[in-house]
């Protein structure tokens, strides 16, 4: 896939802001806790924004702008992201939406073209 090419300091953080909702386990609260010098019940009452049925918790509901993503574009909190951040790439995964967003956000306007050429 062509998606490995991209550069994500040069993305407006798309997975960040479009990519549905960040879920995150006890470790995570733990550690997300720990990195911003709160507790677990501070961490849990400033920062989980949805609780599912099932009890899973969400620092990032589908629709919104992750909390934590800073006006530079980074995460303010990157030391102590979730796991599901960690292992997140949007060209890896099934739903090619927000890779395909990253991808023409990152592509020059001619270069879009030429490649759209050799698809026909
Ligand atoms: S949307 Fe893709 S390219 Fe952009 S920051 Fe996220 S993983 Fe990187
Ligand atoms: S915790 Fe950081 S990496 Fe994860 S969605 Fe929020 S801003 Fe992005």
């Amino acid at each position: 896939m062509t998606g490995h090419t991209l550069d994500c300091l040069k993305c407006p953080s798309l997975c960040c802001r479009m990519a549905g909702y960040v879920e995150v386990t006890r470790a995570d609260i733990r550690r997300l806790a720990k990195f911003l010098g709160l507790t677990v019940p501070e961490f849990e009452r400033r920062h989980i924004v949805e609780r599912t049925r099932k009890g899973a918790k969400r620092i990032k509901s589908g629709y919104d702008t992750c909390q934590f993503l800073g006006e530079d574009r980074m995460c303010t909190v990157y030391a102590g992201r979730p796991k599901d951040c960690r292992g997140y790439f949007c060209w890896d995964q099934a739903d090619t939406t927000v890779h395909e967003f990253a991808r023409f956000f990152q592509t020059a306007p001619g270069a879009l073209r030429a490649e759209e050429a050799k698809d026909r």
